[in-house]
């Protein structure tokens, strides 16, 4: 099209392999995937247990690594970048929204949200005006003070995907985010997922479900470790 901007990658696998090693037995969970996620598309990965999705979701997260084969996140290569600068990247450049919500259960909504930006090292009432934007985003600026326990299911993801949000991360990694949800949350949140992703947000979903998958632009299907690809029709 003239006049616009080429698509930016943001996750590019090149012939992804992971091998793991349980003594003298090794098994390929990943046997060459090739997959690239542009800037602004909303990814579903489905596929059976066993298939190798969390084993993809840890890579593409930087919590683990390839055995080979590259992973290319916003132009970086990830092998070439330190612990350190590892530990940036999994606190700036990625969202993380799991199906256990992993809020900590002694801390208010807000303080909850607030986390990722105290280890990025934000101050004190930049932290506090970004994690109420968050949380009003989601449309919890009325539970501020509450505490997870206090929260529904729905309302604790809600909390979680603010948290995944208030760093303004390059893309959201989510793991089954409804897992754990009846409809109506499973519906509120899919719904905040299809605004961010129409205000441009980048989205990788991990699902077992296809109707959670079709909400996304496209569909990858793992099995075996390999990926085949499938555009959701609009
Ligand atoms: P999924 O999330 O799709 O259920 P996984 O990525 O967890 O699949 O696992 C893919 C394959 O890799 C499975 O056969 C699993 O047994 C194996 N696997 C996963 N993690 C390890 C590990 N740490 N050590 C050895 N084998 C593993
Ligand atoms: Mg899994």
């Amino acid at each position: 099209m003239i006049g616009t901007e080429p698509a930016r990658a943001v996750i590019e696998l090149l012939d992804a392999r992971k091998t793991y090693r349980t003594g003298d037995i090794e098994f390929e969970a990943l046997r060459g995937i090739d997959l690239r996620v542009d800037e602004g598309e909303y990814l579903a990965i489905m596929g059976p247990s066993g298939s190798g999705k969390s084993t993809l979701m840890n890579i593409l997260g930087c919590l683990d690594v390839l055995t080979s084969g590259a992973y290319r996140l916003d132009g970086d290569d990830v092998a070439e970048l330190s612990e350190t600068a590892l530990a940036q990247v999994r606190n700036r450049r990625i969202g993380f929204v799991f199906q256990q919500f992993h809020l900590l259960p002694s801390l208010t909504s807000l303080r909850n949200v607030e986390l990722p930006l105290v280890y990025a090292g934000v101050g004190k009432e930049e932290r506090r005006d970004r994690a109420i934007a968050a949380l009003t985003r989601v449309g919890l600026g009325d539970r501020l003070s509450n505490r997870p326990s206090e929260l529904s299911g729905g309302q604790q993801q809600r909390v979680a995907v603010a948290r995944a949000l208030v760093g303004d991360p390059t893309m959201i990694l989510a793991d089954e985010p409804t897992g754990n949800l009846d409809s109506k949350s499973t519906d509120d949140v899919l719904g905040l997922f299809d605004e961010l992703n129409d205000a441009g947000r980048t989205i990788v979903l991990i699902t077992h479900e296809l109707e959670v998958a079709e909400r996304a632009g496209r569909i990858a299907f793992v099995r075996d470790g390999l990926i085949a690809e499938k555009e959701v029709a609009a």
